[in-house]
């Protein structure tokens, strides 16, 4: 079509910023370099909250204002504005099973885990798509299940060296042989691999996780270490006790690692995570604000199908399955863009849905507030 004649809209993602809202640095997709906008940029993106002709733009904006915040996809061609055609990463879930109940885990009351895995045909069909898709950085192994007591988990590092995908490593590290270490160095395939830690005391550390190895995981963790793996800690818990493990571990290791180890807080994990970490949150406001879980990763459970985000730990919103169709046309399903409608308040979200029960919408309500948005 002439491009005269095409209606721009800015894009319904674009309300992300990156955490310095007011240094006026803007992004859409995460990871991408926050650009600068100058008052007839930010001008024209407000003025196009609603769709416009590309040529009555023209009467009111510089040409080079607008060709930039199409360049930036800041400004999106109005039919295809809540399509994405990126994605940072692939979550899959190999497996359903965890032998470790953390405190801070939904697993922890889960009485019902199954040993069940996915098909190999089916991790062949993902692959294959993700490939096809082209711009996936890295692929997990990871829901809330233990990826490296899989019994086909050496030969998904080999589909994946096959495929040409990156792996970021999840894991408790109780299962982690010699010999998959030697494998996951040789595979090229592992980005960085990361390892449960929440205390540095055996007893404390068996209280958290009821497992009562300590030993033995410090020294897989020593022993990726060793061969070179870039390794990184996921330690959780209360905020005290967290800094404290966070000390502790960094006094151990940080000589030993080349990034600087750090610690997030933990949450509840939008709600489904009871006792002790739950956070209360109830959003009730008609419009939610966004989030970028929802344009950056995708996640598929052992059957094919995607649903919302790494908090939704009962896949609960489901919406597709990947058997069913390519990655594009997933993730640019009916479905999927109603379900990315409620969560960036095109739609107003049902009130059962997850997003009302999280930390980080309750964050993205603060930061625009902060930018007046
Ligand atoms: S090891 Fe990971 S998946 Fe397993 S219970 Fe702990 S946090 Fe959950
Ligand atoms: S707001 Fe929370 S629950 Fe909703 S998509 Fe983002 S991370 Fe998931």
């Amino acid at each position: 079509m002439n491009i005269q004649k095409q209606k721009y809209v800015t894009s319904p993602y674009f309300q992300h910023c990156d955490n310095r809202p007011f240094e006026n640095a803007w992004s859409i997709f995460p990871g991408d370099e926050p650009i600068r906008l100058n008052d007839e940029e930010l001008s024209l993106l407000r003025f196009c909250t609603k769709p416009i002709y590309y040529n009555q733009l023209l009467n009111v904006f510089s040409q080079e204002s607008i060709t930039k915040m199409i360049g930036y996809h800041f400004l999106t061609k109005y039919e295809t504005a809540w399509h994405l055609n990126r994605l940072q990463s692939v979550e899959i879930e190999t497996s359903k099973y965890c032998n470790w109940r953390c405190s801070f885990c939904p697993n922890k009351d889960n009485q019902n885990l199954q040993q069940k895995i996915m098909a190999n045909q089916l991790f062949l069909e993902i692959l294959q798509k993700i490939q096809d898709f082209g711009s996936v950085n890295y692929v997990t192994l990871n829901t809330y299940n233990e990826p490296v007591l899989d019994p086909l988990f050496l030969e998904r590092i080999q589909y994946l060296k096959k495929f040409n995908l990156k792996l970021i490593l999840y894991t408790n590290g109780s299962a982690l042989t010699n010999e998959m270490i030697q494998e996951l160095k040789q595979s090229g395939c592992l980005q960085e691999i990361w390892f449960n830690v929440p205390s540095l005391q055996p007893e404390r550390f068996k209280e958290i996780t009821g497992y009562s190895h300590f030993n033995k995981v410090i020294a897989v963790v020593n022993k990726a270490i060793e061969a070179g793996l870039n390794v990184n800690f996921s330690i959780q818990g209360q905020t005290n006790e967290r800094q404290k493990t966070l000390t502790c571990i960094r006094e151990k290791y940080q000589e030993q690692i080349k990034h600087p180890i750090i610690s997030w807080p933990t949450h509840d994990r939008a709600g489904n995570l009871k006792g002790e970490f739950n956070q209360n949150i109830h959003i009730k406001q008609n419009r939610l604000f966004g989030c970028n879980a929802v344009i950056s990763q995708l996640h598929i459970n052992m059957c094919g199908d995607a649903f919302l985000c790494c908090n939704d730990y009962f896949q609960k919103h489901k919406f597709g399955n990947i058997q069913d169709a390519s990655l594009f046309d997933l993730l640019n399903s009916e479905n999927a863009i109603f379900l990315r409608k409620q969560v960036y308040g095109n739609t107003q979200a049902p009130d059962d849905l997850l997003c009302r029960h999280c930390i980080e919408m309750k964050r993205q309500m603060v930061l625009l507030k902060l930018i007046g948005g």
